[in-house]
């Protein structure tokens, strides 16, 4: 109880000043105790995620995705039942429509809420299954990933033609089953993942399990990137029209030819 171990000198001192009764001390150092522990057990989980940072629901303009409802979004930021019964969360789109954005802020939130979650982009993943495999440690590698409710599985779609032939990704979503969630985001419909696994077969057997009971949100928007870099072009177009008006103000007017 470190915290308690810290602050115990100068509660006492505190209560014997001003004459606490017992109950008093005891409370005020064991409420610390708990606020510190919850404190570092956050630093610590989000430690671990490995989220990329700044992408947060706040900073989530869900405007400009008319298909996504921030109601549902937010309802699943709370964990509890998709959590509990180990269902998925997919999130298909172009580039640039804000799928890595929303689910490093999803789980962030599930974070705040208690939970442990890991972040990584696919093609890692599968690199450190592919390393477990060889070492015969693959089921190992995965139960130890049994540990975190949500795994994020960022860029399914991005799967090398070697790492789909060893099937590890398929080994994982298969142990998860029913058990626990993933949320996969994906440039491609399903009607194109049959490069990620080794046969059709497998491909069929591993869209089933993902998508039963599962969670889909299709972000068909533009390109954010795109949509922000015209509007910065727009905008300096409008201030480059500005400027010679100023100018005119100040420099004589070119003579006429
Ligand atoms: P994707 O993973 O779909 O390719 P990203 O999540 O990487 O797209 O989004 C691209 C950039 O645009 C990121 O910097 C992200 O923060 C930003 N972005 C995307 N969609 C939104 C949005 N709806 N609101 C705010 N920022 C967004
Ligand atoms: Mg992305």
């Amino acid at each position: 109880m470190p915290t308690i171990k810290a602050l115990w000198p100068q509660f006492t001192a505190q209560a014997d000043r001003e004459g606490w009764p017992a109950a008093r001390l005891l409370t005020a150092l064991t409420e610390h105790e708990i606020a510190d522990r919850a404190r570092r057990r956050f630093e610590r989980r989000l430690g671990e995620a490995r989220l990329p940072s700044g992408k947060t629901l706040d900073s989530f303009d869900f405007s400009v995705v008319p298909t996504l409802s921030k109601a549902h979004v937010i309802a699943l930021c709370a964990g509890d039942r998709w959590l509990d019964e180990g269902s998925n969360l997919l999130l298909i789109g172009p580039p640039g429509t804000g799928k890595t954005h929303l689910s490093a802020a999803i789980g962030l939130a599930l974070i705040e809420h208690g939970y442990r979650v890991l972040f990584a982009r696919t093609t890692d993943l599968a690199q450190r299954l592919q390393a477990a495999r060889r070492e015969l440690a693959l089921e190992a590698t995965i139960r130890k990933l049994d540990k975190f409710h949500l795994l994020v599985l960022d860029d399914f779609s991005y799967v090398t033609k070697d790492q789909a032939e060893t099937s590890v990704l398929f080994e994982l979503i298969s142990s998860r089953y029913e058990q626990r969630s993933l949320l996969i985001t994906a440039n491609q419909p399903f009607g194109q993942w049959d490069k990620i696994f080794p046969e059709p077969a497998m491909t069929v057997a591993a869209i089933d399990r993902l998508v039963h009971r599962a969670t889909i949100f299709e972000l068909n928007v533009e390109s954010y990137r795109r949509r922000t870099a015209i509007e910065n072009k727009r905008q300096r177009a409008t201030a480059t029209e500005v400027e010679p008006s100023d100018q005119t103000a100040t420099t004589p007017a070119a003579p006429e030819t």
